[in-house]
């Protein structure tokens, strides 16, 4: 039985814990590694190291920083295969799909290869007479992510990448859902030359994490999760008087106006819908058809039916099992909801299982007709293979719908017309929006930035946003003389 180790100041070891968390395979619940929870002890021991390594980590010339990242992203293309399997083996994602769960995070690895770029200030010369004004940005010290368990290889790499190019040291809180992966990439990341204490890794749930977030040391706080832990995290983090970034749930509409391509619609909607077992905090779980592009959703549901969940090396799966029994039994619960107030189940996944593996948790694509805003299975995020359908006359409505709605992650708005584009565009409230493209992440040189209830904070993660989470801003007038002349002195406020 493997058991699952941590990294504290360029070691891996395993904890003295005597806490255990049972790591399973998704697909039939039977436990694949141990994992020890890391000791008080332990957590201070990676605090004080990351604190202890940022003092000569924050002198390293930036262009040694972006060599790091450099040979970091040489050595995850070439074990990239290997990463996705770990990966599928503790999430029972199919491994095309946990292969471009690693392949998103290595974008973000090169985006921090970029580094010297994204530290540099800005120069005013002659803010007064001979006086010149400059800024400088300079990383924080320890910073900490937690992260959850349905992009094990991306969501770590959207955070500590970004903040150790930028300077800070890390310590990381993994999901104790599926731990292999994040350990497999800090093993490589040691690999690619990081210093002893630069990236610490440590493990737990709630007591852990409430730990590190009291920590005077910690400076700033990434989350990614459901909503009530964002928002705990939020609160504590900040009441600690740290800066925090956290995000959080999502309920992701995709209108699709009369005058969009059909073909193109349905296809996109399969995957962005089921794709992942939806558990993707970007996936599409709430379809909104404007007029009649209303009469293509049995055709749609005929199509979802096809996608047969699967094991993670299976080539024909769409997507594997719920991560966890509990998620499973959230996901049956809400679909019997949906059913019982009144919505219309096309397509049931309920009983859904894979032959030999019933103990797993598996459940097969659901499509709901007739849904309405006062349904459970409208208000609540699913995180399950769940495609909501609704109708409404009007995109003016459907603008209306989607901005009521308490999250704000993304959206996606399928047409031929322009003008109707850019009225969606401009108009809703929600932070990533797709053009005729269903699940709008963008890429690292821009910023994942989910709005309302999916994000609490300011600064978003990776891109120029990453950065200037992860750093202060210093800004410098100088003046340097080069005569004896006496000015007097200035009782002003003014510069001269
Ligand atoms: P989760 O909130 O249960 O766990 C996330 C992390 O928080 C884990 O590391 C976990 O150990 C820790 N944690 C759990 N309970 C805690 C508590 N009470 N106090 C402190 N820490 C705690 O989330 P999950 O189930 O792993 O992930 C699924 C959720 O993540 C979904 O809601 C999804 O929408 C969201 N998500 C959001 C984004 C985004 O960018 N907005 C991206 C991915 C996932």
């Amino acid at each position: 039985m493997q058991k699952i180790q941590q990294l504290i100041n360029g070691k891996f070891d395993h904890s003295e814990a005597t806490e255990m968390i049972e790591v399973t395979n998704p697909a039939n619940n039977q436990v694949i590694a141990h994992l020890p929870v890391s000791t008080e002890n332990e957590i201070e021991r990676a605090i004080a190291c990351a604190k202890e390594a940022f003092l000569t980590w924050k002198k390293v010339p930036v262009s040694e920083r972006a060599r790091v990242m450099l040979r970091y992203q040489h050595l995850l293309k070439a074990h990239h295969d290997e990463i996705a399997t770990i990966l599928s083996k503790e999430t029972g994602k199919t491994f095309e799909d946990a292969k471009g769960d690693v392949w998103r995070g290595i974008e973000v690895v090169e985006q921090a290869a970029n580094i010297a770029s994204m530290m540099m200030g800005e120069t005013v010369e002659n803010v007064a007479t001979d006086i010149d004004t400059y800024s400088m940005i300079q990383p924080l010290g320890v910073c900490l992510g937690i992260t959850p368990f349905n992009f094990p290889a991306m969501i770590p790499l959207w955070m500590f990448p970004m903040a150790i190019a930028a300077g800070n040291t890390f310590v990381l809180k993994p999901s104790e859902q599926d731990p292999a992966t994040p350990m497999r990439l800090a093993e490589l990341f040691m690999q690619a030359g990081a210093p002893e204490g630069v990236l610490n890794v440590v493990h737990g749930g709630k007591d852990q994490v409430n730990h590190l977030l009291e920590h005077p040391d910690i400076k700033a706080v990434s989350f990614v999760g459901s909503v009530p832990v964002g928002q705990h995290i939020y609160r504590t983090a900040t009441q600690n008087m740290k800066r925090a970034q956290c995000f959080a749930g999502a309920k992701n509409h995709s209108v699709i106006m009369p005058d969009a391509n059909k073909s193109k619609v349905l296809n996109n909607l399969v995957g962005a819908s089921v794709g992942a077992a939806g558990q993707r905090c970007m996936a599409i779980s709430v379809a909104v058809f404007v007029g009649d592009s209303a009469n293509w959703i049995p055709e749609l549901a005929t199509k979802i039916a096809e996608v047969k969940p699967g094991l993670w090396d299976d080539k024909d799966a769409g997507f594997g099992p719920l991560i966890s029994p509990q998620a499973k039994a959230r996901v049956l619960d809400l679909i019997a909801q949906g059913k019982a107030q009144g919505a219309s189940c096309l397509v049931d996944g309920s009983e859904f299982t894979v032959e030999g593996y019933e103990q797993g948790n598996w459940i097969g694509p659901t499509v709901f007709a007739g849904v309405t805003a006062d349904m459970r299975i409208y208000q609540e995020e699913i995180f399950g293979p769940v495609l909501c359908c609704m109708q409404v006359d009007t995109l003016e409505e459907a603008i209306e719908l989607v901005n009521a709605n308490p999250f704000g992650n993304g959206t996606s708005i399928f047409t031929s017309s322009g003008a109707a584009a850019r009225n969606y565009q401009s108009n809703v409230e929600v932070g990533q929006v797709g053009i005729n493209v269903p699940i709008p992440v963008p890429l690292p040189f821009f910023s994942f930035t989910g709005w309302k209830n999916s994000f609490y904070g300011d600064l978003h993660a990776y891109g120029k946003q990453a950065i200037r989470f992860y750093t202060e801003t210093k800004t410098i007038t100088a003046r340097w003389f080069d005569d004896e002349t006496d000015s007097g002195p200035n009782m002003t406020i003014n510069l001269r």
